[in-house]
């Protein structure tokens, strides 16, 4: 049986002054625009927290990934608070558990280990979206 894609929101935590927050969006960006743009669409939290309606709209009609630098989860959360689905929930805090000769530094701009971490990170997402089949939220990620 062949399953069709659904296109996802991707929601990386704001993550504002810290290295695990840039590791965030980095890794949303390289999802979004260099592994996965045709099945991805990038969501800033700050829409979310604000009730941009273009935004609140997308992840209520969309299944949402969500990616947070650290165990307050804030773009899970944000999602689920504006009435989305998170289907595949990653920290950033895991990838460096796997991966920790990536410590990521610096804040505007990371070190070379945390752009790693965020590329590797965006692989392994982009892998679980190859995984999904017509629904991303019958699956789950590592912490749905
Ligand atoms: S999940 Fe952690 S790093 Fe991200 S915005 Fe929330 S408190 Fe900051």
């Amino acid at each position: 049986m062949s399953l069709k894609k659904q296109s996802m929101v991707v929601v990386p935590c704001s993550g504002i002054g810290k290295s695990l927050g840039t590791v965030t969006r980095e890794a949303a960006y390289e999802l979004c625009d260099n592994l996965r743009p045709s099945d991805t669409r990038l969501v800033a939290l700050s829409k979310l927290v604000l009730g941009d309606a273009e935004a609140c709209d997308l992840v209520r009609s969309s299944p949402a990934v969500t990616i947070d630098g650290c165990k307050q989860m804030c773009a899970s959360k944000l999602v689920k608070h504006n009435g989305g689905k998170v289907a595949l929930e990653f920290a950033v805090f895991d990838a460096f558990r796997s991966h920790k000769d990536l410590k990521p530094e610096g804040i505007a701009e990371l070190n070379p280990e945390g752009k790693q971490l965020a590329r590797v990170l965006a692989e392994e997402i982009a892998e679980h979206l190859d995984a999904i089949g017509c629904s991303g939220a019958e699956l789950g990620g590592p912490h749905a």
